[in-house]
């Protein structure tokens, strides 16, 4: 691994983690089915591995790949986006502490901070992110221990200031934690703006083909649990306390899946700059295009996040978010396109339509932060973009 780790993106992706099988040779790093591990002497593993929900070698292929992609110390593969975020919050917070989040999040990610965690005994805020002297004033009145960000956020596409909201939490004595599952680790890598931890939905692009649920955590080096606690491991090291309690609660996905999300790192350069085109040229069409209100996507120049996100993203991406005027009118085109997928989920070689406000994000209908309700969400797939753009016409020429 350690030879490759000045190499390009693209070189990293396909070969941190791959090294060829000692006893076979095997070019790419085999499905370890076996849930546990032969040992010569009781107290002593081979290769490091006891039993499967503690470790399994094709899981740490591609957690060694993840980690090198988004420049972090650790990577830990989860079942579910959500079973990494909920590990994360549970290695840093516990009972009384308080938590802080940003208002556009994933319909899950808001239903665990606004029902699930309050429940527990720990506090919760949503915080206006796009104004970062506000956020720091808000994380240190409220003793925040994180605060947890999108960007690009879903389904809005708002852009946050990773390296100014970083500065804000960490003024604050706070953590900041993001979700990067819309830009993947090929557009955007948060810890290289000082984020402390990224979060993903490897479901999403990482997977890329709609065919598997998973998820990850990747660290920075050198996290401290908070508060001076020494944590369940006992070493105070948050890296430890993931490692401690995946284990202990069983959050582990299984090596098939784990495998396919390394197949799946070698091709998402490639496969993020063909969504990132086809996006730009959906959006384009659509901008143009009469029954639309409006087009929202981080690559229009006069996107309000669009300085920012040049800054820190490689390319704008491959979700397209748009506005028909009316809540039926957003739902009649949901139902009337022949190329895109009526589904939830994004990410993968298929382009998905779908209807937020019910489908995605109904935990967020009649809060606070409810979605317009003429909102349509378009995950761009591999198409060719004519097709998708014929569709789209013919399906807006049906409202
Ligand atoms: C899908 C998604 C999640 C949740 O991940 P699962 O793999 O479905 O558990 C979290 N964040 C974002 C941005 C997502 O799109």
């Amino acid at each position: 691994m350690s030879e490759h780790a000045s190499a390009g993106f693209a070189t990293r992706a396909v070969h941190v983690g791959q090294t060829p099988g000692a006893t076979t040779g095997a070019v790419v790093t085999p499905v370890y089915r076996s849930s546990t591990f032969a040992q010569d002497h009781v107290d002593r593993l081979r290769g490091g591995y006891e039993y499967g929900r503690g470790g399994n070698p094709t899981r740490t292929a591609f957690q060694q790949a993840l980690a090198s992609l988004e420049g972090g110390e650790r990577a830990f593969a989860f079942p579910a986006g959500l079973a990494a975020e909920d590990t994360l919050v549970r290695a840093l917070t516990r009972p009384g502490d308080d938590i802080a989040y940003a208002q556009d999040l994933y319909g899950g990610t808001f239903r665990l901070f606004s029902q699930i965690y309050p429940e527990e005994g720990r506090t919760t805020a949503a915080v206006d992110a796009s104004d970062p002297e506000a956020v720091a004033a808000e994380l240190a009145r409220r003793r925040s221990r994180f605060l947890w960000i999108e960007t690009p956020s879903n389904p809005l596409l708002e852009i946050l200031d990773i390296r100014a909201l970083a500065d804000a939490a960490h003024s604050a004595g706070a953590l900041l934690i993001a979700d990067n599952t819309f830009a993947s680790p090929y557009l955007q890598q948060p810890l290289a703006w000082g984020a402390d931890a990224v979060v993903h939905s490897t479901t999403k692009y990482i997977g890329g083909h709609s065919d598997i649920i998973g998820g990850a955590v990747v660290l920075r080096a050198g996290l401290s649990l908070p508060a001076g606690r020494a944590g369940y491991s006992g070493t105070g090291r948050l890296g430890d306390e993931l490692a401690y309690l995946q284990s202990a609660v069983g959050s582990v996905p299984g090596p098939d899946d784990v495998w396919l999300q390394s197949r799946g790192l070698k091709t998402l350069a490639v496969r993020m700059e063909r969504h990132s085109a086809n996006a730009r040229a959906v959006a384009q069409f659509l901008r143009g295009r009469a029954g639309v209100a409006q087009v929202l996507y981080p690559g229009f120049a006069d996107h309000p996040g669009h300085a920012v996100a040049e800054r820190q993203m490689r390319a704008f991406g491959g979700i397209v978010s748009l506005r028909l005027g009316s809540a039926e009118r957003a739902r009649k085109l949901c139902e009337s396109t022949r190329v895109f997928t009526l589904a939830v989920s994004l990410g993968a070689t298929e382009s998905l339509i779908e209807y937020p406000p019910i489908m995605t994000h109904a935990e967020k209908t009649s809060t606070a932060v409810a979605l317009p309700d003429d909102i349509v969400r378009l995950s761009i797939g591999l198409e060719d973009p004519e097709d998708l753009i014929a569709d789209l016409d013919q399906a807006l020429a049906a409202l």
